[in-house]
């Protein structure tokens, strides 16, 4: 049977017993380091190789995960609340096809 991936990140965690490293804040500096890294592939061009941004979007994801998992959230579950915010906050009526900010959708 395949290991799930929270279970394989968890084990290659603990294996190496990294999770002392692993305090909210410092995976939340590791979330933008890595989505710094993304970028840089875009600096100056908008064709980065898919190879290497592949990578840094993995990075970004599997910390993205650990930092949800270490504050107790289940990544599924508050995306997906999120989503039904960004819903309300931006109605089809008055956000498609615009790049308003929610808060300016009235005004225009
Ligand atoms: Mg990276």
């Amino acid at each position: 049977m395949r290991e799930d991936t929270k279970s394989w990140i968890q084990r290659f965690v603990a294996e190496r017993d990294w999770e002392q490293f692993h305090t909210p804040a410092n995976l939340a500096k590791s979330i933008a380091i890595e989505a710094a890294e993304l970028l840089e592939h875009y600096q100056w061009s908008d064709d980065a190789e898919l190879s290497e941004v592949q990578e840094e979007i993995a990075d970004v994801l599997i910390y993205t995960h650990m930092l949800a998992w270490n504050l107790g959230l289940d990544p599924d579950t508050i995306m997906r609340e999120k989503l039904a915010l960004n819903e309300r906050k931006y109605p089809v009526a008055k956000a498609r096809g615009k790049s308003t900010r929610y808060d300016r959708l009235d005004s225009e």
